[in-house]
């Protein structure tokens, strides 16, 4: 496994752009979460930015750059990334937002609160406020609910098709459904499902391959 090295200067004016930089700088080698969190810290202020990992997931959805991680390569570690290449997948940049007008009402609808919903609970945090979980300032953006049928003409203008959704959501939501290849994200939602439905999973698995799970908690094969 190669390691990349910052070159740099990383002096770019957006966390993004001088993340870009970086694996730009080490195409086809191994970048570490720390080196990301390196070059996306501000060059003047030395402010460590809360979201670098939202801005790389911006770089694979918005800009279309391939980024693996140890999700899509089983040689990558946890808080490995790699580039292989610098080449964008098409159309990746088309992003379709909702214009001023429905994101407007789609806030005031949500009371400015992430209206990401799951098992009946609504993630329900305020714009500004600290994310507990995340950590960082709570930001919303659009999300529209059904990507791959977006109408350009109505649904920009249409309310009832976006959501706001903070930062975590945008990222979960992303996680969970690999929109290059239009499947689901398996591994990523069973990673992010409670201990409870990881316990089920778990079980199921068991079952499947054929093993059991004797009273003692120790696992066999099933006779
Ligand atoms: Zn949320």
């Amino acid at each position: 496994m190669k390691y990349g090295k910052l070159k740099g200067p990383y002096n770019q004016k957006t966390v993004k752009e001088r993340i870009k930089a970086l694996f730009f700088d080490n195409i086809g080698k191994t970048v570490t979460r720390e080196q990301i969190i390196q070059v996306a810290t501000d060059p003047v202020s030395g402010r460590q930015p809360e979201n670098w990992h939202q801005r790389l997931s911006e770089l694979r959805t918005d800009d279309g750059y391939t980024i693996l991680s140890w999700r899509n390569r089983g040689d990558l570690k946890v808080q490995e990334y790699l580039m292989p290449n610098k080449q964008k997948r098409a159309g990746a940049s088309k992003r379709t937002k909702p214009t001023t007008e429905a994101w407007r009402a789609v806030l005031e609808r949500s009371n400015y609160t992430c209206e990401w919903s799951e098992a009946g609970e609504v993630c329900g945090l305020h714009e500004g406020e600290i994310d507990p979980v995340g950590g960082g300032r709570v930001k919303l953006t659009p999300d529209h609910k059904l990507p791959h049928s977006i109408d350009p003409n109505s649904d920009p203008r249409d309310p009832t098709k976006w959501l706001a959704l903070c930062g975590r959501h945008q990222v979960m939501k992303k996680n969970y459904w690999d929109s290059s290849s239009g499947k689901l994200n398996v591994y990523a939602i069973v990673q992010a499902a409670s201990r409870k439905d990881k316990l089920a999973i778990f079980q199921f698995l068991l079952d499947h391959f054929g093993y059991i799970q004797k009273e003692d908690g120790s696992i066999g094969r099933r006779k």
